[in-house]
This record gives structure tokens, sequence and C-alpha cells, in this order.
């Protein structure tokens, strides 16, 4: 199995689909590449296509949010998306552009291996759970799928968009993360005695 540098290295000319043509340049994902945690947004924006960098707009910005209230370091996870290249003004990703690049989320996922993904809005969570999900009758559950957790939950862009810090969606997207925090610390191995006593 290749590393997740290579694995980068080959997507950053990839042609499979027609967003190949439009995109400043592909946006391979960011973060630990050891992740217990992957989170998988929608497609890149302006901002993520400019920088090569997942989440660095608004959004990101609540992302990172959300994150630091429950303690998780952005450095310690995993930030990728349903498509690697921004969609032409910023449109929905269609469906055979994310099929397109299905290959390289499921490498990704292969060398990454974490116990816990998050799929962030409808999009990310039809394309791992399938596609008659609705994201505000799953989000917060713990589903199974090829032996990780999953856990939706809502796009940041959404309680951008919907109202913002003192809305609903925000006060459940704040409860599921703290259901991504307990699932997460559950996967987490068990430290061993001798590190417990002292012993190393
Ligand atoms: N929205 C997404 O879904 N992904 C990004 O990388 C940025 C905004």
């Amino acid at each position: 199995m290749r590393t997740l540098e290579e694995a980068a290295l080959a997507a950053s000319t990839c042609t499979r689909c027609r967003l190949a043509e439009t995109r400043t340049q592909v946006v391979y994902g960011a973060g630990d590449p050891d992740a217990d945690l992957v989170f998988i947004g929608e497609a890149p924006g302006f901002h993520e296509d400019a920088q090569g960098v997942p989440f660095v707009g608004a959004a990101g910005q609540l992302l990172d949010k959300l994150l630091a209230e429950v303690g998780i370091r952005r450095d310690d996870v995993h930030i990728s998306n349903t498509v690697l290249c921004r969609p032409p003004g910023n449109r929905d990703p269609r469906p055979d552009e994310t099929e397109a690049c299905r290959p390289w989320l499921d490498e990704r996922l292969g060398i990454i291996d974490p116990a816990v993904i998050v799929t962030l809005g409808n999009w990310a969570t039809r394309y791992v759970l399938g596609p008659s999900i609705s994201i505000s009758r799953v989000r917060g559950q713990r589903f199974t799928w090829q032996g990780r957790t999953v856990i939706p939950t809502f796009h940041p862009a959404a309680v951008l968009h919907g109202g913002g810090e003192r809305s609903r969606q925000m006060s459940q997207m704040r409860a599921d993360f703290l259901e991504i925090r307990a699932a997460l610390e559950e996967h987490r191995p068990p430290v061993v005695l001798e590190e417990q006593l002292g012993l190393f």
C-alpha cells in the first residue's frame, strides 16, 4: 500500500472527471495521516481551491470551533471531501463526479484506517450510507460501515446559513460532537498497565 503522501501526489494530476478542467488545484485532504477520526465534507469551495486545503473558509472556522469545544485538535484528525476538486460556482457535485472520485476516498480510508468517520451534511452522508438517507433523521447516530463507526452531522455551512451560533441546528451539532468524542474515546486502545503505573 502506498503512503498518503504518494496517493496525494498521484491525485494532484487527476483527470477522472470534468472538474479537472476548472479547478485551480486538487484539494486532497489535510491532517494526520494516522488519524483515528476522519471528516468527509462535500466539496472544496473558493478558498479551498485557492489554498489547496479543505475547510479553510467560514465553514472551516466553525468546524475548528466545534472541534476545540470538545477538546479535539484539528491536527489530530484528517479532513477531506466527497470530491477533491471545486465544482464551478460552488454547484453541487454531480453523481458521476463523486463516483469518479470514490477510489481516492477508498484508498485514503485504507491508508489512514480510522475508527470513526464523520460525514458532514446530506451529500457526504448519502455518499457513505446510501442515497435515500436524510441528515436530519440520522444525525448524531452511530452506523457501522466497512467495519468503522460513521456518525453523520450537519454541514457547518448549513448551520451558518440557517441561524448560526444560537440556532437549534448549532446546539444539535454541539451534541453530535460530544457523541463523536465519546465514540473516539471508546475506540482508543486502553493504556497498558505499566504506563498507568509509571513503570516506563
Ligand atoms: N465545504 C466543504 O464541504 N468542504 C470544504 O472543504 C469547504 C467547505
